[in-house]
Protein backbone atom coordinates (compact mmCIF):
# COMPACT_ATOMS: atom_id res chain seq x y z
CA UNK A 1 0.00 0.00 0.00
CA UNK A 2 1.23 3.03 -0.86
CA UNK A 3 1.22 6.98 1.40
CA UNK A 4 0.45 9.42 -1.79
CA UNK A 5 0.33 13.12 -1.20
CA UNK A 6 -1.62 15.10 -3.69
CA UNK A 7 -1.11 18.61 -3.59
CA UNK A 8 -4.39 20.67 -5.87
CA UNK A 9 -6.04 23.71 -5.53
CA UNK A 10 -9.45 22.24 -6.92
CA UNK A 11 -11.57 20.77 -4.26
CA UNK A 12 -13.49 18.88 -6.35
CA UNK A 13 -10.03 17.36 -8.36
CA UNK A 14 -9.12 16.54 -4.54
CA UNK A 15 -12.06 14.69 -4.45
CA UNK A 16 -11.84 13.01 -7.56
CA UNK A 17 -8.10 11.61 -6.74
CA UNK A 18 -9.06 10.41 -3.38
CA UNK A 19 -11.66 8.02 -4.92
CA UNK A 20 -9.45 7.00 -7.43
CA UNK A 21 -6.75 6.23 -5.25
CA UNK A 22 -8.94 4.43 -2.41
CA UNK A 23 -9.94 2.57 -4.34
CA UNK A 24 -6.44 1.40 -6.06
CA UNK A 25 -5.60 0.05 -2.23
CA UNK A 26 -3.89 3.28 -1.23
CA UNK A 27 -3.89 5.71 1.36
CA UNK A 28 -3.76 9.89 0.33
CA UNK A 29 -3.39 12.91 2.17
CA UNK A 30 -4.84 15.75 0.40
CA UNK A 31 -3.83 19.47 0.08
CA UNK A 32 -4.30 23.06 -1.60
CA UNK A 33 -1.02 24.26 -1.18
CA UNK A 34 2.62 23.77 -1.16
CA UNK A 35 3.05 25.26 1.81
CA UNK A 36 0.81 23.07 3.30
CA UNK A 37 2.45 20.07 1.56
CA UNK A 38 5.76 20.79 2.52
CA UNK A 39 4.23 20.91 5.96
CA UNK A 40 3.43 17.26 5.69
CA UNK A 41 6.37 16.18 4.37
CA UNK A 42 8.55 17.06 7.07
CA UNK A 43 6.85 14.87 9.15
CA UNK A 44 5.09 12.20 7.84
CA UNK A 45 6.18 8.57 5.90
CA UNK A 46 5.02 9.43 1.88
CA UNK A 47 5.94 7.01 -0.97
CA UNK A 48 4.37 9.14 -3.57
CA UNK A 49 3.37 13.08 -4.42
CA UNK A 50 1.00 13.77 -6.67
CA UNK A 51 1.06 17.25 -7.74
CA UNK A 52 -0.59 20.27 -10.19
CA UNK A 53 1.13 22.57 -11.84
CA UNK A 54 0.38 25.48 -10.13
CA UNK A 55 -1.38 26.72 -6.61
CA UNK A 56 -2.09 29.62 -5.17
CA UNK A 57 1.52 29.62 -3.59
CA UNK A 58 4.18 28.72 -5.76
CA UNK A 59 3.99 25.53 -8.60
CA UNK A 60 5.41 21.89 -8.83
CA UNK A 61 8.97 23.25 -10.05
CA UNK A 62 9.04 25.19 -6.65
CA UNK A 63 7.80 22.78 -4.62
CA UNK A 64 10.58 20.10 -5.59
CA UNK A 65 12.90 22.18 -4.90
CA UNK A 66 11.84 23.16 -2.02
CA UNK A 67 11.77 19.59 -0.92
CA UNK A 68 13.51 18.59 1.98
CA UNK A 69 16.93 17.04 0.63
CA UNK A 70 16.08 13.14 1.51
CA UNK A 71 12.64 13.41 0.29
CA UNK A 72 13.74 14.85 -3.09
CA UNK A 73 15.86 11.71 -3.37
CA UNK A 74 13.43 9.03 -1.73
CA UNK A 75 9.76 10.61 -2.78
CA UNK A 76 8.64 10.20 -6.99
CA UNK A 77 6.77 13.26 -8.00
CA UNK A 78 4.61 12.64 -10.66
CA UNK A 79 2.85 15.99 -12.05
CA UNK A 80 -1.03 16.29 -13.79
CA UNK A 81 -1.66 18.95 -15.73
CA UNK A 82 -4.03 19.97 -17.68
CA UNK A 83 -1.59 22.12 -20.38
CA UNK A 84 1.23 20.63 -22.08
CA UNK A 85 4.54 21.36 -23.82
CA UNK A 86 7.71 19.54 -24.90
CA UNK A 87 9.48 22.17 -22.64
CA UNK A 88 7.79 22.42 -19.39
CA UNK A 89 8.21 18.25 -19.54
CA UNK A 90 11.95 18.72 -20.46
CA UNK A 91 12.15 21.44 -17.38
CA UNK A 92 10.27 18.87 -14.93
CA UNK A 93 11.77 15.92 -15.98
CA UNK A 94 15.54 17.41 -15.37
CA UNK A 95 14.16 18.36 -11.77
CA UNK A 96 13.87 14.90 -11.47
CA UNK A 97 9.92 14.28 -12.11
CA UNK A 98 8.93 10.36 -13.04
CA UNK A 99 5.81 11.11 -14.70
CA UNK A 100 3.27 13.75 -16.17
CA UNK A 101 -0.46 12.55 -16.80
CA UNK A 102 -2.68 14.91 -18.26
CA UNK A 103 -5.76 15.57 -16.90
CA UNK A 104 -7.59 14.00 -19.28
CA UNK A 105 -6.07 10.58 -19.05
CA UNK A 106 -6.91 10.52 -15.21
CA UNK A 107 -8.95 7.81 -14.52
CA UNK A 108 -9.15 4.23 -12.14
CA UNK A 109 -7.35 2.29 -15.29
CA UNK A 110 -4.70 4.63 -15.81
CA UNK A 111 -3.42 4.82 -12.12
CA UNK A 112 -4.05 1.07 -11.43
CA UNK A 113 -1.65 0.39 -13.72
CA UNK A 114 0.38 3.31 -12.75
CA UNK A 115 1.00 2.36 -9.13
CA UNK A 116 1.38 -1.11 -9.93
CA UNK A 117 4.65 -0.33 -12.21
CA UNK A 118 5.87 2.31 -9.62
CA UNK A 119 5.56 -0.52 -6.88
CA UNK A 120 7.66 -2.91 -8.59
CA UNK A 121 10.04 -0.24 -9.58
CA UNK A 122 9.86 0.77 -6.06
CA UNK A 123 10.75 -2.59 -4.81
CA UNK A 124 13.15 -2.63 -7.03
CA UNK A 125 14.93 0.15 -5.70
CA UNK A 126 15.10 -0.78 -2.15
CA UNK A 127 16.57 -3.78 -3.22
CA UNK A 128 19.67 -1.90 -4.71
CA UNK A 129 19.79 0.50 -2.60
CA UNK A 130 20.50 -2.20 -0.09
CA UNK A 131 23.39 -3.79 -2.53
CA UNK A 132 26.94 -3.68 -1.78
CA UNK A 133 28.81 -2.28 -4.31
CA UNK A 134 32.56 -2.71 -4.99
CA UNK A 135 33.78 -0.07 -7.84
CA UNK A 136 37.28 -0.65 -9.34
CA UNK A 137 39.15 1.68 -11.59
CA UNK A 138 42.28 3.15 -11.64
CA UNK A 139 41.14 6.65 -13.02
CA UNK A 140 40.23 8.76 -9.80
CA UNK A 141 37.56 10.81 -12.43
CA UNK A 142 35.43 7.57 -13.11
CA UNK A 143 35.75 6.73 -9.43
CA UNK A 144 34.25 10.01 -8.67
CA UNK A 145 31.67 9.99 -11.30
CA UNK A 146 30.35 6.41 -10.43
CA UNK A 147 30.07 7.45 -6.77
CA UNK A 148 28.07 11.03 -7.67
CA UNK A 149 26.09 8.79 -9.75
CA UNK A 150 25.09 5.79 -7.42
CA UNK A 151 24.63 8.64 -4.39
CA UNK A 152 22.13 10.59 -5.81
CA UNK A 153 20.37 7.40 -6.49
CA UNK A 154 20.23 6.14 -3.07
CA UNK A 155 22.71 3.49 -2.97
CA UNK A 156 24.02 3.45 0.34
CA UNK A 157 27.02 0.63 0.72
CA UNK A 158 29.77 1.58 -1.56
CA UNK A 159 33.65 0.90 -1.69
CA UNK A 160 35.58 2.47 -4.10
CA UNK A 161 39.46 0.65 -5.03
CA UNK A 162 42.09 1.91 -7.18
CA UNK A 163 44.23 -1.45 -7.81
CA UNK A 164 42.94 -4.28 -8.38
CA UNK A 165 45.06 -5.80 -5.59
CA UNK A 166 43.16 -3.25 -2.88
CA UNK A 167 40.25 -4.93 -4.10
CA UNK A 168 41.02 -8.57 -4.18
CA UNK A 169 42.89 -7.84 -0.47
CA UNK A 170 40.09 -6.56 0.98
CA UNK A 171 38.63 -9.88 1.76
CA UNK A 172 35.05 -8.42 1.36
CA UNK A 173 32.10 -9.77 -0.33
CA UNK A 174 30.18 -8.01 -2.62
CA UNK A 175 26.81 -7.71 -4.24
CA UNK A 176 27.71 -6.10 -7.06
CA UNK A 177 31.29 -4.84 -9.23
CA UNK A 178 32.09 -2.09 -11.54
CA UNK A 179 35.16 -3.08 -13.10
CA UNK A 180 37.49 -1.03 -15.11
CA UNK A 181 39.48 -3.14 -18.06
CA UNK A 182 42.46 -1.30 -18.43
CA UNK A 183 44.32 -1.54 -14.78
CA UNK A 184 47.54 -1.37 -13.81
CA UNK A 185 49.23 -4.94 -12.60
CA UNK A 186 46.38 -7.03 -13.65
CA UNK A 187 43.64 -7.07 -16.35
CA UNK A 188 40.52 -6.42 -15.99
CA UNK A 189 39.41 -10.04 -17.15
CA UNK A 190 41.59 -11.40 -14.70
CA UNK A 191 40.17 -9.61 -11.95
CA UNK A 192 36.82 -10.54 -12.85
CA UNK A 193 37.94 -14.42 -13.70
CA UNK A 194 39.16 -14.40 -9.55
CA UNK A 195 36.56 -12.50 -8.26
CA UNK A 196 33.57 -15.22 -9.82
CA UNK A 197 35.40 -17.94 -8.69
CA UNK A 198 34.94 -16.25 -5.25
CA UNK A 199 31.52 -15.44 -6.01
CA UNK A 200 29.46 -16.82 -8.49
CA UNK A 201 26.23 -15.05 -7.63
CA UNK A 202 27.31 -11.55 -7.63
CA UNK A 203 26.38 -8.90 -10.80
CA UNK A 204 30.11 -8.23 -12.01
CA UNK A 205 29.71 -5.34 -14.72
CA UNK A 206 32.67 -4.60 -16.76
CA UNK A 207 33.28 -0.67 -18.03
CA UNK A 208 35.47 -0.12 -20.50
CA UNK A 209 36.14 1.46 -24.14
CA UNK A 210 35.40 -1.67 -25.92
CA UNK A 211 37.09 -1.45 -29.14
CA UNK A 212 36.36 -4.81 -30.92
CA UNK A 213 33.80 -7.96 -30.29
CA UNK A 214 37.16 -9.83 -28.97
CA UNK A 215 37.61 -7.26 -25.96
CA UNK A 216 33.69 -8.12 -25.53
CA UNK A 217 33.51 -11.73 -25.67
CA UNK A 218 36.92 -11.78 -23.18
CA UNK A 219 35.34 -9.93 -20.79
CA UNK A 220 31.92 -12.40 -20.96
CA UNK A 221 33.76 -15.20 -21.16
CA UNK A 222 36.01 -14.63 -18.13
CA UNK A 223 32.80 -14.20 -15.75
CA UNK A 224 31.38 -10.32 -16.39
CA UNK A 225 27.34 -10.58 -16.81
CA UNK A 226 27.33 -7.53 -18.76
CA UNK A 227 29.27 -4.70 -19.91
CA UNK A 228 28.97 -0.78 -20.23
CA UNK A 229 31.16 1.59 -22.58
CA UNK A 230 32.60 4.05 -21.15
CA UNK A 231 32.32 6.65 -21.59
CA UNK A 232 28.45 6.49 -19.95
CA UNK A 233 26.21 8.28 -18.63
CA UNK A 234 24.09 8.20 -15.55
CA UNK A 235 20.92 6.58 -17.14
CA UNK A 236 22.59 4.24 -19.23
CA UNK A 237 24.76 3.06 -16.42
CA UNK A 238 21.88 2.61 -14.45
CA UNK A 239 19.77 0.83 -16.34
CA UNK A 240 22.58 -1.43 -16.90
CA UNK A 241 22.81 -2.50 -13.27
CA UNK A 242 18.89 -2.37 -13.12
CA UNK A 243 18.46 -5.14 -15.62
CA UNK A 244 21.08 -6.95 -14.04
CA UNK A 245 19.53 -6.97 -10.65
CA UNK A 246 16.55 -7.77 -12.38
CA UNK A 247 17.72 -10.89 -14.13
CA UNK A 248 19.41 -11.57 -10.57
CA UNK A 249 16.07 -11.26 -8.70
CA UNK A 250 14.48 -13.88 -11.09
CA UNK A 251 17.34 -16.13 -10.65
CA UNK A 252 17.26 -16.46 -7.15
CA UNK A 253 13.51 -16.44 -7.22
CA UNK A 254 13.40 -19.14 -9.81
CA UNK A 255 16.25 -21.19 -7.43
CA UNK A 256 14.07 -20.72 -4.38
CA UNK A 257 10.97 -22.39 -6.34
CA UNK A 258 13.20 -25.48 -7.43
CA UNK A 259 13.41 -26.20 -3.95
CA UNK A 260 10.94 -25.40 -2.24
CA UNK A 261 7.29 -26.90 -1.68
CA UNK A 262 4.43 -24.76 -3.00
CA UNK A 263 1.88 -25.87 -0.05
CA UNK A 264 3.71 -25.37 2.91
CA UNK A 265 6.89 -23.22 1.65
CA UNK A 266 9.38 -26.07 3.63
CA UNK A 267 11.96 -27.22 1.16
CA UNK A 268 10.86 -29.73 -0.91
CA UNK A 269 11.33 -33.79 -1.30
CA UNK A 270 14.28 -33.76 -3.45
CA UNK A 271 16.20 -31.01 -1.67
CA UNK A 272 16.07 -32.65 1.76
CA UNK A 273 16.65 -35.84 0.27
CA UNK A 274 20.31 -33.69 -1.37
CA UNK A 275 20.86 -32.33 2.14
CA UNK A 276 20.29 -35.76 4.00
CA UNK A 277 23.10 -36.72 1.77
CA UNK A 278 25.35 -33.84 2.28
CA UNK A 279 24.87 -33.90 5.97
CA UNK A 280 25.04 -37.93 6.67
CA UNK A 281 28.50 -37.22 4.82
CA UNK A 282 29.81 -34.71 7.40
CA UNK A 283 29.24 -37.14 9.84
CA UNK A 284 31.65 -39.32 8.62
CA UNK A 285 34.31 -37.18 7.46
CA UNK A 286 34.38 -34.83 10.55
CA UNK A 287 32.14 -37.27 12.92
CA UNK A 288 30.39 -34.51 13.82
CA UNK A 289 26.79 -35.25 15.35
CA UNK A 290 23.09 -35.28 13.07
CA UNK A 291 19.72 -36.01 14.27
CA UNK A 292 16.61 -36.50 11.72
CA UNK A 293 13.11 -36.28 12.79
CA UNK A 294 10.48 -38.26 10.74
CA UNK A 295 7.00 -36.85 11.49
CA UNK A 296 3.81 -37.98 10.30
CA UNK A 297 0.15 -36.60 10.13
CA UNK A 298 -2.42 -39.08 12.33
CA UNK A 299 -5.03 -40.02 10.87
CA UNK A 300 -5.04 -38.06 8.24
CA UNK A 301 -7.18 -39.49 5.46
CA UNK A 302 -9.76 -39.03 8.19
CA UNK A 303 -9.39 -34.95 8.17
CA UNK A 304 -9.83 -35.53 4.42
CA UNK A 305 -12.86 -37.38 4.79
CA UNK A 306 -14.50 -35.62 6.98
CA UNK A 307 -13.64 -31.65 6.52
CA UNK A 308 -12.55 -32.13 2.71
CA UNK A 309 -9.13 -31.46 1.14
CA UNK A 310 -8.99 -27.53 1.77
CA UNK A 311 -9.18 -28.12 5.34
CA UNK A 312 -6.60 -30.91 4.89
CA UNK A 313 -4.13 -28.24 3.25
CA UNK A 314 -4.62 -26.08 5.71
CA UNK A 315 -3.93 -28.50 8.45
CA UNK A 316 -0.54 -29.60 6.34
CA UNK A 317 0.26 -25.74 6.18
CA UNK A 318 -0.37 -25.04 10.37
CA UNK A 319 2.27 -28.44 10.81
CA UNK A 320 4.77 -26.99 9.10
CA UNK A 321 4.25 -23.39 10.74
CA UNK A 322 4.31 -25.82 14.23
CA UNK A 323 8.08 -27.52 12.77
CA UNK A 324 9.53 -23.89 11.61
CA UNK A 325 8.27 -22.43 15.34
CA UNK A 326 10.32 -24.88 16.71
CA UNK A 327 13.96 -25.32 14.78
CA UNK A 328 16.98 -23.29 14.74
CA UNK A 329 18.01 -21.30 11.23
CA UNK A 330 20.14 -23.84 11.04
CA UNK A 331 18.01 -27.19 10.90
CA UNK A 332 16.15 -28.18 8.07
CA UNK A 333 12.97 -28.97 6.97
CA UNK A 334 11.28 -30.19 3.92
CA UNK A 335 7.78 -32.00 2.84
CA UNK A 336 9.22 -35.68 2.92
CA UNK A 337 5.55 -36.89 1.18
CA UNK A 338 2.06 -35.63 1.14
CA UNK A 339 1.43 -35.62 5.15
CA UNK A 340 5.12 -36.56 6.17
CA UNK A 341 8.12 -34.05 7.05
CA UNK A 342 11.20 -35.06 7.54
CA UNK A 343 13.52 -32.54 9.82
CA UNK A 344 17.78 -32.43 9.90
CA UNK A 345 19.38 -31.25 13.06
CA UNK A 346 22.73 -30.71 12.57
CA UNK A 347 25.24 -30.60 15.25
CA UNK A 348 22.49 -32.05 17.48
CA UNK A 349 22.35 -35.56 19.20
CA UNK A 350 19.63 -38.11 19.91
CA UNK A 351 18.71 -36.33 22.91
CA UNK A 352 17.97 -32.80 22.22
CA UNK A 353 16.34 -34.10 19.01
CA UNK A 354 13.80 -35.78 21.20
CA UNK A 355 13.47 -32.67 22.93
CA UNK A 356 12.16 -30.86 19.81
CA UNK A 357 10.15 -33.75 18.18
CA UNK A 358 8.70 -33.10 21.63
CA UNK A 359 7.93 -29.49 21.03
CA UNK A 360 6.91 -29.80 17.75
CA UNK A 361 3.85 -32.68 18.91
CA UNK A 362 2.80 -30.24 21.69
CA UNK A 363 2.68 -27.45 19.67
CA UNK A 364 0.45 -29.58 17.06
CA UNK A 365 -1.71 -31.00 19.41
CA UNK A 366 -2.71 -27.48 20.95
CA UNK A 367 -3.20 -26.43 17.57
CA UNK A 368 -7.00 -24.58 16.89
CA UNK A 369 -8.68 -24.42 13.99
CA UNK A 370 -11.41 -22.25 12.68
CA UNK A 371 -13.24 -25.87 12.50
CA UNK A 372 -13.82 -26.59 15.86
CA UNK A 373 -14.33 -30.44 15.85
CA UNK A 374 -11.02 -30.74 14.09
CA UNK A 375 -7.91 -31.49 15.94
CA UNK A 376 -5.03 -32.42 15.16
CA UNK A 377 -1.80 -34.54 16.34
CA UNK A 378 1.14 -36.27 15.13
CA UNK A 379 3.51 -39.43 15.72
CA UNK A 380 7.43 -38.95 14.98
CA UNK A 381 10.54 -40.79 15.03
CA UNK A 382 14.06 -39.49 15.80
CA UNK A 383 17.24 -41.22 15.23
CA UNK A 384 21.02 -40.34 15.24
CA UNK A 385 22.80 -40.91 12.87
CA UNK A 386 25.44 -43.10 13.11
CA UNK A 387 29.55 -42.82 11.65
CA UNK A 388 29.55 -45.00 8.57
CA UNK A 389 25.92 -45.14 8.12
CA UNK A 390 24.90 -44.38 4.89
CA UNK A 391 21.56 -42.06 4.34
CA UNK A 392 18.91 -44.71 3.04
CA UNK A 393 19.93 -47.00 6.34
CA UNK A 394 19.30 -43.75 8.58
CA UNK A 395 15.85 -42.93 6.95
CA UNK A 396 15.16 -46.59 7.16
CA UNK A 397 15.94 -46.31 10.94
CA UNK A 398 13.51 -43.31 11.15
CA UNK A 399 11.06 -44.67 9.37
CA UNK A 400 10.78 -47.87 11.73
CA UNK A 401 10.79 -45.48 14.83
CA UNK A 402 7.54 -43.19 13.79
CA UNK A 403 5.81 -46.67 12.45
CA UNK A 404 6.45 -47.72 16.56
CA UNK A 405 5.14 -44.29 17.31
CA UNK A 406 2.15 -44.83 15.29
CA UNK A 407 1.78 -49.11 16.77
CA UNK A 408 2.27 -47.59 20.29
CA UNK A 409 -0.75 -45.22 19.89
CA UNK A 410 0.19 -42.18 17.83
CA UNK A 411 0.17 -38.89 18.71
CA UNK A 412 3.64 -39.50 20.47
CA UNK A 413 7.43 -39.27 19.64
CA UNK A 414 9.45 -42.27 19.72
CA UNK A 415 13.53 -42.59 19.39
P1 LIG B 1 -1.79 -42.60 10.07
O1 LIG B 1 -2.25 -42.02 11.33
O2 LIG B 1 -1.45 -44.04 10.17
O3 LIG B 1 -0.69 -41.80 9.43
O4 LIG B 1 -3.05 -42.54 9.09
P2 LIG B 1 -3.33 -41.58 7.91
O5 LIG B 1 -4.79 -41.48 7.73
O6 LIG B 1 -2.62 -40.32 8.07
O7 LIG B 1 -2.75 -42.46 6.75
P3 LIG B 1 -1.78 -42.13 5.62
O8 LIG B 1 -0.56 -41.51 6.16
O9 LIG B 1 -1.57 -43.41 4.85
O10 LIG B 1 -2.62 -41.16 4.71
C1 LIG B 1 -2.16 -40.03 4.14
C2 LIG B 1 -3.26 -39.31 3.41
O11 LIG B 1 -2.87 -37.97 3.17
C3 LIG B 1 -3.56 -39.89 2.07
C4 LIG B 1 -3.76 -38.71 1.13
O12 LIG B 1 -5.05 -38.66 0.64
C5 LIG B 1 -3.55 -37.50 2.03
N1 LIG B 1 -2.74 -36.47 1.39
C6 LIG B 1 -1.49 -36.61 0.89
N2 LIG B 1 -1.06 -35.42 0.40
C7 LIG B 1 -2.04 -34.50 0.59
C8 LIG B 1 -2.19 -33.10 0.32
O13 LIG B 1 -1.30 -32.44 -0.22
N3 LIG B 1 -3.34 -32.51 0.70
C9 LIG B 1 -4.34 -33.20 1.30
N4 LIG B 1 -5.44 -32.54 1.65
N5 LIG B 1 -4.24 -34.51 1.56
C10 LIG B 1 -3.10 -35.18 1.23
MG1 LIG C 1 -0.62 -40.06 8.39
MG1 LIG D 1 1.55 -40.81 5.67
Amino acid sequence: MLQILHIDRSELFRKVMQEIILRCGHTVHSVASKKEALTYLSSNMVDLVITALEFDDGDAESFIIDMPQSAKKEIPVVVVTSSDSLELRERLFSLGVVDYILKSDVNEEHFKHFFATLSAEDELSRFMRDMKVAILDDSPIILKVVHRILDMNGFQFMDFFGTPQELLKSGKNYDLYLIDMVLPELTGDKVIKELRSMQPNAIIISMSQFTGEKSISTVLMAGADDYIHKPFDAASLLSRIKINVRSYQYKKRLELMAVTDGLTGLYNHRFIFERLEEETAKVSRYGRPLSVIMLDIDNFKRVNDTFGHRTGDEVIQSVANSIIANIRKTDVAGRYGGEEFLVLLPETDLKAAQVVAEKIRSTVNQLSFATSALSVTISAGVAEAEKGETFEALITRVDTKLYQAKRNGKNRVEG
